[in-house]
């Protein structure tokens, strides 16, 4: 029996979505963090558990052919990036087997990915980026990343997957809070103003948004503030505060201020004009999610003169790449300020066939489905936790010819998937789609068929 500090020498055999390697000593498992599948390592063991363990990689002895020389200074400290250390190529096979392998163990479904469709970049696709700040052990205010499992920052103004002009406006703001005394937000005490920098931008329209997420309902020296950032990006057409004064893990409070310029920006997604507000969701790959729509719109199959029902539709966006193909789209989505800013999509992208419903979306479909309506497709795009019961079971219902789900976590969508098996809707097609490259999350999508 292994015991904590033993040496082992270690073959590892796969990668979890945590970015641990998984090995086995004498049919005893290990896991160890950001470790490649093929790597022969000197490894030492931190924890015994009963069914399994953790060891930390001392010595690679025979690195994986997958292995590649790690881009990022703070990858072993950081908790966003699991793949700095391998080649994209190897990514991709391993994200494809964890979405095969959801469906087959948890789903007990036989489908597969046909393919994995790699993202059009592999690095600074983010379109946002919710920075944390806090003290560093000096006491002065720095933005960074938490450290894995943890509220430790790290400092790293500098990330990979944003593009590089965040660095600069994440430090004008760093500047600013050192010069006017603005102090950062603390957890524990829940005293201190700075709680995140909120930065996205439009990759079409350029325009930016620097959103400040503050524990107070005023900043001070926001004007100072406002001129500091101008003149670090004339490119920002949105300043926004943010206030969330309620103590825990949630990023955005309700209110949104506007400190300059315009609440939202613009952005253009498959032709279509989007305007974004702080609140609203937004694919964060642009490109990527250009793909997937286009994934989503060729299992939906739509034909003239179809009924579309869109739930989870954020801002409306795959709905209205769509509607110019259907008779009528029907968007739900729970967030106010997301639906105001899916009605006026509509609007100024001419499209008349369009109507949005702000509900929940189980709710949304068992009213629908009482009052008889029959769409013939509903594309479902569900935040991580998956479909809510109701919404599975209005499907019943509602009855579509398709329903097509599309899901940034593939084992809750294996799990909603056996559910519609359960009441007639046989998975027949399935693609991952890589929005979110050297990170341990993938998207994918399914088109399930009525019997
Ligand atoms: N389809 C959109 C948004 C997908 S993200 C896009 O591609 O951009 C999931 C969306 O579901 C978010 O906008 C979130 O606000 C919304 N949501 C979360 N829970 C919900 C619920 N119970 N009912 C309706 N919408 C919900």
């Amino acid at each position: 029996m292994l015991k904590k500090n033993d040496l082992v020498t270690l073959t590892v055999t796969d990668l979890t979505n945590e970015g641990m390697g998984v090995a086995k000593h004498e049919g005893y498992v290990l896991f160890i963090p950001k470790t490649a599948v093929g790597d022969i390592i000197e490894a030492r063991v931190v924890k015994v558990l009963s069914s399994h363990g953790f060891a930390k990689c001392e010595k690679i002895i025979t690195p994986s052919e997958t292995r590649t020389e790690t881009d990022c200074p703070v990858f072993s400290k950081c908790g966003g990036c699991l793949f700095r250390h391998i080649r994209y190529d190897a990514e991709l096979a391993i994200k494809k087997s964890w979405v095969d392998e959801h469906f087959h163990r948890i789903g007990k479904l036989d489908v597969s990915c046909d393919t994995i469709i790699p993202s059009p970049s592999e690095n600074g696709y983010r379109n946002k980026a919710q920075i944390p700040c806090a003290e560093d052990k000096d006491g002065k205010p720095a933005f960074g990343f938490f450290a894995p499992h943890s509220h430790r920052i790290i400092p790293c103004a500098d990330c990979k997957l944003q593009p590089a002009f965040y660095a600069e406006i994440t430090k004008a703001v760093e500047q600013w809070m050192k010069e006017y005394k603005i102090s950062p937000y603390n957890e524990e005490t829940h005293s201190g103003i700075l709680r995140h920098l909120f930065i996205r931008d439009g990759r079409i329209s350029g325009e930016v948004m620097v959103c400040l997420v503050a524990n107070s309902k005023k900043l001070p020296h926001a004007d100072v503030l406002v001129k500091m950032l101008l003149k670090t990006n004339p490119n920002i057409t949105s300043i926004v505060l943010n206030v969330n004064q309620k103590p825990g893990n949630e990023i955005l409070g309700l209110n949104c201020i506007t400190l300059y310029g315009k609440s939202s920006i613009r952005d253009t997604l498959c032709g279509i004009s989007f305007e974004i507000s702080p609140l609203s969701f937004y694919q964060i790959n642009h490109d990527g999610a250009e793909v997937l729509y286009r994934t989503a719109a060729d299992f939906a199959e739509l034909s003239e003169g179809d009924v579309l029902l869109d739930l989870y539709c954020g801002v409306g966006t795959i709905g209205l790449s769509m509607a110019h193909k259907t008779g009528k789209l029907i968007g739900v989505e729970v967030i106010p300020a997301a639906i105001e800013n899916a009605k006026e999509n509509a609007r100024r992208n001419g499209i008349t066939n369009a109507e949005f419903i702000c509900a929940d979306a189980g709710e949304a479909a068992t009213k629908l489905a009482n009052a008889n309506m029959k769409p013939d497709v509903v594309i479902v795009d569900p935040p991580r936790k998956g479909c809510g019961e109701d919404v599975i079971s209005a499907m019943k219902k509602l009855s579509p010819k398709r329903i097509v789900m599309v899901s940034c976590n593939s084992a809750t969508a294996a799990r909603d998937c056996a559910r519609l098996k359960e009441i007639g809707y046989i998975p027949t097609k399935m693609r991952a789609v890589d929005m979110f490259p050297r990170t341990g999350h993938v998207e994918c999508v399914v088109c399930l068929t009525r019997k």
